[in-house]
């Protein structure tokens, strides 16, 4: 077994990593390390995260074997692990409860998060209803614009969603927008991220929370492939998708010391990795410092962001969790790319085959887990996380398939690509 322990004190994971943040942030920054250390393996904060995860969120996830999709891929035993199931429909609730416990703990009655898509910001504002806390959301005018449901569910809620008005009115100027307020209002406020990035000690606390994913398959895989008739304790392959890398870091860690499991990411490819439209922060980046860490971020000659894209607004952002980057760098996980369109022939068998509507970004997961099946024996085994359900991507999907399905009539003789005439 691979022994692993990272990132190191300061927040480095080789290379990469650690905390680049204004002097204005030290203070809160370091007060969150110490309250993290001190919690992390409180048994009471532990016990306390794990009965929430029971009850609230409806863990554990089931592990599914796809046994329709493995058969007719003809090779490997595709096995999913159901984060779709999850209260509010991903794995991002998971976090988001073990940083609204440590909010309470601090002493904090304010929560503030940015979010791009509005799946973060959903789950921020779930928890924050959950245990009274005041929740402020910030989010580009353009995303407010494009995820207005989203923006609806987390007023419902009982959050304040701020649209920001600067830049390019998306993700990375919302982000900007809560880095202000955190430093202006860091004695009542706690800042909830929403994936593995940022400064220390955010992805390493991130990681651990989401780590509960790949803890309960090290668990549950045993049984799952024994009743396939496969004598092994762990599965082949272990893929997920990768936007910040929160559900990736998740399903993986726990198996980084199983050498035999090789941990694959799909990163978005969009419309091809040399297309220049796409997401592929570690296939097409190269080193930077965004969002308070060094990484793999896409830039251009002067270290200017570059536009990124992908048909999932999960996984649309130009930069990933820095443990991502030194996997990468290791060798222990592999990068990989789905395109759009690959992505979303898989979300359309997904369905049809196996009686799931996954999330787009998850989508990516399946799509390179139907082509790795392919090249693996029967008596192999890949494990997908299925980060999430695909109830969100529903408009996008037909807008794509030219279906409106507000317009009843007109969904007549509109048969979805590849299903059977209506
Ligand atoms: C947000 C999201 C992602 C991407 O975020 P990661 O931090 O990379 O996990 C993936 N899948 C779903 C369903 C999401 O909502």
């Amino acid at each position: 077994m691979l022994s692993y322990q990272q990132p190191d004190a300061s927040g480095h994971f080789g290379r990469y990593g650690g905390s680049f943040a204004s002097e204005t942030l030290t203070h809160a920054l370091t007060e969150l390390r110490e309250a993290y250390a001190r919690y992390q393996n409180d048994p009471e904060f532990l016990k306390e995260f794990h009965s929430e995860l029971a009850h609230f969120v409806g863990r554990p996830s089931p592990v599914y074997h796809a046994a329709r999709m493995s058969r007719e891929m003809g090779g490997a035993q595709i096995f999913l692990k159901r984060e779709d199931l999850n209260h509010t429909g991903a794995h991002k609730i998971n976090n988001v409860i073990g940083q609204a416990m440590l909010a309470r703990r601090m002493g904090k009655p304010r929560v503030i998060a940015e979010t791009g898509a509005g799946q973060h910001g959903v789950a921020t504002a779930t928890i924050c209803a959950r245990y009274g806390l005041e929740c402020v959301v910030y989010m580009g005018a353009e995303d407010v614009k494009r995820q207005s449901p989203n923006v609806y569910r987390m007023k419902l809620l009982g959050a304040t969603v701020v649209p920001v008005e600067s830049g390019s009115r998306t993700l990375k100027d919302a982000l900007n927008e809560a880095m202000r307020d955190w430093v202006a209002n860091v004695d009542d406020t706690f800042y909830i991220i929403g994936t593995v990035a940022g400064p220390h000690p955010y992805p390493m606390m991130v990681r651990d929370f989401q780590s509960v994913i790949g803890t309960e398959c090290l668990a549950q895989m045993p049984g799952m492939l024994a009743e396939q008739r496969i004598a092994a304790e762990h599965p082949d392959a272990v893929i997920a998708c990768v936007g910040g890398g929160s559900n990736a870091m998740g399903i993986f860690h726990p198996y980084i010391p199983h050498q035999n499991t090789r941990l694959i990411g799909v990163e978005a490819a969009g419309e091809g990795l040399d297309s220049g439209k796409h997401s592929a922060s570690l296939q097409r980046g190269s080193a930077g410092v965004l969002h308070g860490n060094r990484t793999f971020i896409l830039q251009d000659q002067n270290g200017q962001i570059t536009e990124t894209h992908s048909i999932s607004a999960g996984l649309d952002y130009p930069g990933v969790g820095p443990e991502h980057a030194w996997l990468q760098e290791i060798g222990r996980a592999e990068y990989v790319g789905i395109t759009d369109k690959e992505a979303l022939d898989a979300f359309h068998y997904l369905c049809r085959t196996e009686g799931i509507i996954p999330a787009l970004e998850s989508s990516h997961a399946v799509a390179y887990a139907m082509q790795l099946a392919k090249t693996l024996r029967t008596d192999q085994s890949i494990l997908v996380n299925l980060s999430g359900r695909g109830d969100k991507d529903i408009g996008t999907v037909a807008d794509l398939s030219g279906v409106d399905f507000y317009d009843r009539p007109s969904m007549r003789g509109h048969a979805v690509k590849g299903g059977p005439a209506a």
